[in-house]
């Protein structure tokens, strides 16, 4: 009898007054999809206690009533009559996928990125979990007791008689394939037993899959510098404060950041705490994963190319606090540790922290927002902090800690510029290394140490030009040029992949002499084959890194001295330490440098900042040079002097002249469709909205565009983008939401809202 009917009974009220007073559960459910919910079901007595915060529930939707997944995400008693609420049909999770505070999180991810909740959901609990990858349903067999107790009773024939016996002295359930190999017959005595009731059977739902860890050499503790132990005093401060915290850690490279990190983590463990550490994905190398795992017992290393099963072992083990560290890229944020002590973001300037689809997040910011809520330190490292945070620790809302040496008080590498302009005039080098950098190259091999060359391109040739009509060889789906990829033979585009054979002759004019020029990694591979024939060289870019462990093979030939010359993107310039590079080069630092980005300048700091870090780590001691056509660039003088406070203090006036941030919010909208007309139309009457509304508000955000956006077109859609830009961000998100609510793009016509977006083309 449900709660409802037996108080129909027991009162002596009328009827309908005793409903008015009955309580009821609602559960707030919102789906995975569109239409997104919120929607409140009632929970039907039968699944009270099983509808619960963080598990998915089936609920009939819409007026055929078909049956959707969803998550519930709030319980709430109500008094009174429930109307034409509709029951939750069933309940998908055994337990919860969320605690409360990840569903709290979650919130805060949708409120502020200005997606649906149900998306912000799909994209923290990993499809493994949700499709319980690596797990299936098992039958397990036992005997009841009242059965097992009259054993000896039972008039049995003698196969069914052994089996039962076997099943009611082991210790455990037994499948049903299992209880037939130990009695060593066939399912028939099994299924007799079964129908006759003396075994029982029970469905429950098993991992088959348990990954084996590899352990690994513990290293010993290391004698910690003077910054080292400031540094983490700061840290285990906070930490034994029990608050939120959030502490800037600004180590050049080589300041040995990653033992303080080691040594607050093993703190936190002290307290039975778990901590959650988020590197770049590139930096995930073995090197990363051995110095966890030498110094802690239970480290879950949550890389890309997990499949969905080892993802879903790994949350599991996270769920059942069993794990103490979890060491991942971007979504590790979301690692569901029971009891969290600490946050660290490692290189917290990186752009991988950002995804480039919906829900667009920055892990930092979600990292920050999680931290506060379960009353966390959050640690951020890098030698080169986003303008962001430096601005936040100048205003005090983070903790700055110095770390301005490197280890040993090994200096910081010599960076010298070569300007190219000259270089260029003399005529003497015309490939991509100059006279300069090939000397310093040739003494530093001959010396035996090992050379890494920079140079942010892939590919053959970045360019294919007809001389005669000038036609440049683009996509066709997208506004960018192609590049010409010699080893595939092909011209590819970088955005949309789309190739298409090397053209011999200029597709328009059918000129024989077209042209192939511009620089890329795969040029400069060729140059450097051709220069030192007698140094193995390799190199690193997205082309030659396609499969999964090529990474760390090229990484392991680099380590072990086979390989002398690394060359590749920016693949090469993070995290690597390797101490016997005694030079680094890099051959253009102005790739970066004069893209339509406001951070441009910030991008090229951070990249040359980097790699320059690569070398001197070793005694050996180590150079970079530099080439570029802009050397009085003040973002490449303050890396030609290691100089953060430099930049900062240089570049920081820009952003505030312009109002960009870090002293502004910014939300950028992208609209794209097949039609540019049908685009910029539309465009324009976002544009319109908002507009008005800010007229309404007396202006207080400054809106640029809409414009084309820098790629004009990619995959075959015209793109449109504006940018938004307000001192108060909750302001501008009201805004943006109440702008676009209602609105109806046309057919085939999409919109975006990219908040706090990294990037702009
Ligand atoms: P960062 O991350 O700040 O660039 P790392 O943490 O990679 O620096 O440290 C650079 C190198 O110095 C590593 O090889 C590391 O093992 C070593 N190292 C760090 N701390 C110490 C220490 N206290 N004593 C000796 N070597 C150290
Ligand atoms: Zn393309």
């Amino acid at each position: 009898m449900s709660k409802q009917q037996q108080s129909l009974f027991i009162s002596d009220e009328a009827p309908w007054e005793a409903d008015d007073q009955a309580q009821y559960q609602a559960a707030i459910v919102v789906l995975p999809e569109a239409p997104w919910g919120p929607y409140d079901y009632l929970t039907p007595d039968r699944l009270r206690g099983h509808v619960e915060v963080g598990r998915r529930v089936r609920v009939p939707l819409g007026r055929g009533n078909r049956t959707v997944n969803g998550y519930c995400v709030a319980l709430e008693n109500r008094v009174g009559d429930p109307g034409r609420l509709k029951e939750i049909r069933s309940v998908v999770d055994g337990e919860p996928l969320l605690s409360p505070s990840m569903v709290a999180l979650t919130r805060w991810m949708a409120d502020y990125y200005l997606c649906p909740l149900g998306q912000v959901l799909e994209a923290v609990v990993p499809a493994g979990v949700r499709g319980r990858a690596g797990t299936r349903e098992v039958t397990l067999l036992h005997v009841p007791s009242e059965i097992a107790a009259r054993l000896a009773t039972l008039q049995l024939p003698e196969k069914q008689a052994a089996v039962l016996k076997l099943l009611a002295a082991s210790e455990r359930p037994l499948t049903p394939l299992q209880l037939a190999a130990a009695a060593e017959c066939t399912l028939a005595p099994i299924n007799g037993l079964r129908k006759k009731g003396y075994i029982k059977a029970q469905v429950r739902r098993m991992q088959h899959a348990e990954i084996s860890e590899t352990p690994t050499e513990s290293e010993g503790h290391l004698s910690m510098t003077e910054d080292q132990e400031r540094a983490l005093n700061v840290v285990l401060g906070a930490m034994r404060a029990g608050r939120h915290e959030t502490i800037l850690m600004h180590g050049v490279t080589g300041s040995g950041k990653t033992e303080v990190y080691i040594r607050a983590i093993e703190e936190t463990l002290r307290y039975g705490k778990q901590a959650i550490v988020l590197v770049p994905e590139i930096s995930l190398t073995p090197q990363t994963r051995q110095r966890f795992r030498s110094r802690f017992e239970n480290v879950a290393l949550l890389h890309s190319h997990l499949s969905p099963a080892e993802r879903h072992w790994h949350w599991q083990r996270i769920v059942r606090g069993e794990v103490q560290v979890v060491v991942g890229a971007r979504s590790a944020v979301f690692a569901p540790t029971p009891r969290l002590g600490l946050i660290i973001l490692d290189e917290e300037h990186d752009a991988s922290f950002k995804q480039d689809a919906a829900p667009r997040y920055h892990a930092r910011d979600v990292a920050l927002q999680r931290a506060q809520m379960e009353k966390a330190p959050l640690v951020l490292g890098s030698a080169t902090p986003s303008l962001e945070s430096w601005r936040r620790a100048q205003e005090g809302a983070y903790r700055l800690i110095d770390m301005p040496r490197r280890v040993f008080d090994r200096p910081l590498p010599d960076v010298v510029a070569l300007d190219l302009r000259t270089e260029w005039d003399s005529r003497r080098a015309r490939g991509a290394i100059s006279r300069q950098l090939q000397h310093a190259m040739e003494h530093a091999l001959k010396e035996g140490g090992q050379v890494i060359l920079l140079l942010n391109r892939r590919g053959f040739s970045t360019h294919i030009q007809c001389p005669s009509c000038g036609h440049v060889v683009r996509c066709q789906d997208c506004d960018i040029a192609l590049t010409h990829h010699r080893e595939a033979g092909r011209a590819i585009c970088h955005y949309c992949d789309y190739q298409t054979p090397a053209p011999q002759r200029c597709p328009e004019c059918g000129f024989e002499g077209i042209r192939y020029s511009g620089l890329g990694t795969e040029r400069l591979e060729a140059e450097v084959r051709i220069r030192f024939p007698d140094f193995p060289c390799l190199r690193m870019d997205s082309d030659t890194m396609q499969k999964p462990g090529s990474h760390e093979a090229a990484l392991a030939r680099f380590r072990s001295g086979d390989v002398r010359i690394l060359l590749g993107t920016q693949m090469i310039a993070k995290g690597l330490d390797f101490p016997n590079v005694t030079l680094v080069g890099v051959v253009n630092a102005d790739t970066a440098l004069h893209l339509p980005d406001f951070r441009a300048a910030e991008r090229t700091f951070q990249l040359v900042t980097q790699v320059a870090g690569r070398t001197g780590r070793g005694d050996k001691g180590g150079r970079v040079l530099v080439q570029t056509f802009s050397p009085e660039h003040p973002a490449i003088q303050a890396a030609l002097q290691h100089d953060y406070h430099r930049f900062a203090s240089r570049e920081l006036p820009n952003r505030e002249e312009y109002g960009y941030p870090p002293y502004s919010s910014m939300v950028r909208l992208v609209v794209r469709g097949p039609v540019e007309a049908v685009v910029e139309g539309f465009s324009d009457t976002l544009a319109e909205r908002i507009s008005r509304l800010n007229e309404e508000r007396g202006e207080p955000v400054r809106v640029l565009g809409p414009t084309a956006a820098p790629i004009s077109k990619l995959r075959g859609k015209h793109r449109f983008h504006m940018l938004l830009l307000c001192a108060d961000s909750a302001l501008l998100r009201a805004m943006v939401q109440e702008a676009t609510r209602e609105l109806n793009p046309p057919d085939d016509v999409q919109w975006i809202a990219d908040v706090d977006p990294l990037e702009m083309l």
